[in-house]
Formats: structure tokens, sequence, C-alpha cells
């Protein structure tokens, strides 16, 4: 073969290589159940009728409602909370741990990281600065974390390994597929959940996360009457 025979078979191989790492990736950043460095959990396995109920994004003015929500039907749910969004509404954070739930780690400012922008200092300060609120609220328990969107890859996975940290993902995510639609967020829910399941909801945000507001008390009803159980995340890694 000629060298320019050679470099034209070496450019598509190089380029399908490239193309090949880069899905990986992109694959490994958004799986549920698989990080490159420390725990990752999406649910637990176990024979219990047992299943957390999360909520991202917390708190906001939002949390009232859904603590009502909770408290009526005397369940126990984990907030991952936004560090900024705490700072701003402290008062909310100790209802919400006052209430017997559990405060989780959502960052500081809820922006992803994947490593295309982010210094080892920068995910340490965002971990450290939502820590530092949540301990404020009065949560002493061990603090799980969520990454925003689900994301994350190299250094955030390091950074939380690093200091013993857990992240929790989910294996039912409703408003992913139903987002607006209370009864199919409901009947998704319902399909989805197994012993040791960890739910996603959004009920946080005004008009789009209201369907999530709405099939909450639902989704409440209908998973006791069918035997569950609910839990915090910490409650639930403690079956393992
Ligand atoms: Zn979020």
């Amino acid at each position: 073969m000629t060298r320019r025979g050679r470099v034209l078979v070496a450019v598509p191989l190089v380029i399908a290589c490239v193309l090949a790492l880069l899905y990986g990736l992109l694959a490994v950043s958004k799986s549920r159940s698989f990080q490159f460095f420390g725990e990752i959990v999406n649910r637990v396995e176990t024979d219990q009728r047992v299943v957390a109920l999360t909520f991202d994004d917390a708190p906001t003015e939002r949390t009232a409602e859904v603590l009502d929500v909770l408290a009526a039907a005397r369940v126990p749910a984990t907030f991952y909370a936004i560090g900024r969004n705490l700072e701003e509404r402290p008062d909310l954070g100790r209802r919400i741990v006052g209430a017997g739930h559990e405060l989780g780690n959502h960052t500081y400012d809820h922006r992803r990281m994947l490593g295309t922008h982010e210094t080892p200092g920068y995910v340490r300060d965002q971990l450290d600065r939502t820590d530092a609120r949540i301990r404020e609220a009065g949560y002493s328990g061990a603090i799980t974390f969520r990454p925003p969107n689900g994301k994350k890859l190299l250094g955030l996975p390091w950074e939380l390994s690093r200091r013993g940290t857990t992240t929790v993902t989910w294996d039912v995510e409703p408003d992913t597929f139903h987002a607006g639609d209370a009864a199919a967020i409901e009947r998704y829910t319902l399909d989805g959940v197994r012993p040791g399941s960890i739910v996603l909801l959004h009920p946080f945000c005004e008009e789009g996360c209201r369907a999530d507001r709405e099939a909450l008390p639902r989704i409440v009803d209908r998973l006791r009457a069918d035997g569950y159980r609910f839990v915090t995340v910490g409650d639930l890694l403690r079956l393992r």
C-alpha cells in the first residue's frame, strides 16, 4: 500500500475511534448506575416493599405545599437541595428537616460538572457550600449527592469518592417522559416502582411542575395501598 493509501485508511479509523470514545464517555456521563469513581446507587436490591421518594431542586416557594402533602400522609422523603436556594430561604430548609425529611446535596447553583470548564476547586466549592447550608438547616445525617441532570464524568465522581460521598440517582423518572401530565406521571410511577426503587420528581417549579404536585398524593395513596412503605434515601441505603 502506498503512503497515501495508508493515510486514507488510517484517518477514518482514527475518527471512528475518537467518535466511539466520545460516545462511550457520553453514555457514562448519563448512566444512572455507573461512574468511574466512588459509589453510585440508583436503587437498592431488597425483598421489602420499600420506596424512596426524592424531590430535586429544593427548596422553593412551593415547598410548603409538598410538605403539607407529605405530612398529611405521614411520608418521609428526601429533598435534593440547591445550595443557593437554601441560602435564600433558610426557613424552608429548617422546615424540611424539622418535619423529619432528609436533605441531600444537588450542588450550589445547579451547573452541570462534566469537566469541560470546572477546576477541582470549583467542584469542592459547589459541594462544600451546599453541605454547609444543609448543616445550617439542622440536618445531621450522612449527606448524599445528586448531580444536576444526572450528569457526571471524571472530576466530580473523583471528588465525591475522595470524601466518601455516595452519588444517588434513581430508577423511576416519571416526569422525564410525562412532564405536565399528572395522570401519566402517576401511571408511569406505579408501573415502574419495585421494592427498593428511588423515584425522582420535580415538584418545586411553578407551572411546569404542577403535574408533579398533583400526582404526588395519588402516587402515595396507590403505592401504600399496594403495600409499600416510604423511606428516606438514608434508610434505603442502610437496607443494603
Ligand atoms: Zn436538578
